[in-house]
C-alpha cells in the first residue's frame, strides 16, 4: 500500500526543513522528509564528542548574512551567540594574520605600518589584470605575488587538486582583502552561530511543524520513491542522481574529516600555543597551505562559546569525490555547466507537472556552493510562489 502525504521533501537540510516547516505550519499540508544520511541537518548538523564537546560534522558552519527575512525567521527556532569569526594562517613556521589585512602586512615586513603605505605597496606589487578570469590572476591582482605564494599557492592547490589558474576567479574571490586592521574572516553584518547548536535550531524546525511532518532517516529516495504518493516533490539532492545521471555525472571535490579529542589535562600542554586555558590552538581555524596533507584545522569550540573544559579539532583533508565520498564543493567549469544546463532544463519540465511537480532546491540540486542563509532565501522564496499557488486554487 502507498504512502500518502501532499508534499515529499528529499533532503533534511537547510533547504528540505525549511520548506516542511513552512509547508507545515503555513498550508497545514502533511510532508514526509526523507533523508539518506542518519540525522537531519544535512551538512550543518552538529553532535557532541564522547567528551561532550560540540562539534561541527561537516567542517566548520559559520552562520552569517545580510539577509534580515532569513535572519528573523531562523531567529524564530533559535538565539544568536554572537561570533566575529577569526582566523589565522600557519606556514612558514608561524601563525599569520588572514585574510590579508594591515595587521599581515605589518607581520611581513616586520615593522609597524598603515594603510597607506599597504595601499602603496599594493598598488605596486599587484599584477594589473583588470577583469582575472581564473583564481591565481584573481589573487595576484588583489594581494600580488608574495602572498599568492604564501597562502593560496599551495592551499589552493590542495584543496582542489588543481592549479589556481585552472579554477574560476570565484573561487579565491570568497576572501576578502583589507588594508585596515579588520581582522575577520567575512564581511556580512550578522555573524553569530545558533546558540545551542544547529541540530538544536533543526528540532526546534520540526517541533513547529509537528504534526504535519514525518521524518526518516537512513532513507534514500530512490528506494521510497514508488511507495509514496504525493502530488508534490521537492528535491535538495544531487541532480544529477535525479535523473540517473542521464547527462553524465557532475563533478565535485570532496573531504575527509579527522576529529581528534582533548581532555582539559591533555590541553594544559597547549596553552603556550593556543593562548587561552581550555584550547588547542589560537583560533577557530588555522589554515595550512604547506607541505601538509590537510587544508584546515578547526576547533570549533572557539565560535560555539560552549563552556567545556575537553575540546576537539578537526583536519579536513581534500579529497577526489569517488566512492562512498560525499559532494562537497561543486568544480565550476564551462564543461561542468553546460551537463548542469542540461539537468536543468529536464528539471524545469518537470516543475510544471500535472500529476507530480518537482521543484529542485539547495546547494546539490542546483550545483551551487550556496551557503546557508542563502539556502535558507531562496526556500523561503520558493515557498512564497507555493503559497501563492495554493492560495489561488
Ligand atoms: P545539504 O545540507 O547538503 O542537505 C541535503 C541533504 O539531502 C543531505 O543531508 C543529503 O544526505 C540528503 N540527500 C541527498 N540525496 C538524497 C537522497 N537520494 N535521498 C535522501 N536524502 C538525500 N555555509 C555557510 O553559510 N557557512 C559556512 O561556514 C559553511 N561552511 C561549509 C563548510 C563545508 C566543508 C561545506 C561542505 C559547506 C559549508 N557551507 C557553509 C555550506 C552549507 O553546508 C550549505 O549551504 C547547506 O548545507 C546547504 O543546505 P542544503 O539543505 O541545500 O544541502
Ligand atoms: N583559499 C586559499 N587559502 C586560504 C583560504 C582559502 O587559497 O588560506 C582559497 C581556496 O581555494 C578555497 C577558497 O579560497 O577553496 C575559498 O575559501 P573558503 O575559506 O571560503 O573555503 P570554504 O570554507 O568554502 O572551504
Amino acid at each position: 500500500m502507498a504512502w500518502k502525504f501532499d508534499f515529499l521533501i528529499v533532503g533534511a537540510g537547510f533547504s528540505g526543513l525549511t520548506m516542511a516547516e513552512r509547508i507545515a505550519t503555513r498550508l497545514r499540508k502533511s510532508c514526509l522528509v526523507v533523508e539518506k544520511r542518519p540525522h537531519i541537518g544535512g551538512n550543518s548538523h552538529d553532535s557532541y564528542d564522547p567528551s561532550g564537546v560540540l562539534v561541527h560534522s561537516y567542517g566548520p558552519h559559520y552562520f552569517r548574512t545580510n539577509n534580515e527575512a532569513v535572519r528573523n525567521y531562523l531567529s524564530q527556532f533559535t538565539a544568536w551567540h554572537p561570533v566575529d569569526y577569526k582566523i589565522l594562517s600557519f606556514t612558514e613556521g608561524r601563525y599569520w594574520q588572514f585574510p590579508v589585512n594591515l595587521n599581515t602586512f605589518e607581520q611581513y615586513l616586520g615593522r609597524p605600518s598603515s594603510s597607506e603605505e599597504m595601499e602603496a605597496w599594493l598598488a605596486e606589487n599587484c599584477q594589473k589584470i583588470e577583469h582575472p578570469k581564473n583564481s591565481e590572476d584573481f589573487v595576484l591582482s588583489k594581494v600580488g605575488r608574495v602572498f599568492y605564494e604564501k597562502f593560496f599557492k599551495g592551499y589552493t592547490t590542495k584543496q582542489w587538486a588543481c592549479s589556481p589558474k585552472e579554477l574560476d576567479a570565484s573561487v579565491c574571490a570568497r576572501i576578502p582583502v583589507r588594508t585596515n586592521r579588520d581582522d575577520r574572516y567575512l564581511n556580512e553584518r550578522f555573524q553569530a552561530m545558533p546558540k545551542n547548536g544547529y541540530t538544536a535550531l533543526f528540532e526546534k524546525m520540526l517541533e513547529a511543524a509537528r504534526p504535519f511532518v514525518e521524518v526518516m532517516t537512513e532513507t534514500d529516495f530512490a528506494k521510497i520513491a514508488e511507495k509514496t504518493q504525493a502530488s508534490e516533490v521537492i528535491y535538495t539532492g544531487p541532480i544529477d542522481e535525479f535523473f540517473r545521471w542521464k547527462h553524465g555525472h557532475l563533478p565535485y571535490r570532496s573531504l575527509r574529516f579527522e576529529t581528534e579529542s582533548f581532555t582539559a589535562e591533555a590541553l594544559l600542554q597547549r596553552e603556550k600555543i593556543s593562548g587561552k586555558k581550555g584550547f588547542w590552538q589560537p583560533a577557530v581555524q588555522v589554515n595550512h597551505p604547506g607541505e601538509e596533507a590537510f587544508t584546515r584545522i578547526v576547533e570549533i569550540k572557539h565560535a560555539t562559546g560552549q563552556q567545556c573544559e575537553n575540546s576537539a579539532i578537526v583536519r579536513e583533508y581534500p579529497q577526489d569525490c569517488t566512492g562512498d565520498a560525499e559532494p562537497y564543493y561543486p568544480i565550476c567549469s564551462p564543461a561542468s555547466e553546460e551537463i548542469f544546463q542540461k539537468y536543468r532544463a529536464m528539471a524545469a519540465a518537470l516543475q510544471t507537472g500535472r500529476d507530480r511537480r518537482v521543484s529542485f532546491i539547495g546547494r546539490l540540486a542546483n550545483y551551487r556552493y550556496f551557503n546557508m542563509d542563502q539556502v535558507v532565501g531562496i526556500a523561503l522564496h520558493e515557498f512564497q510562489k507555493l503559497e501563492n499557488r495554493y492560495r489561488e486554487k
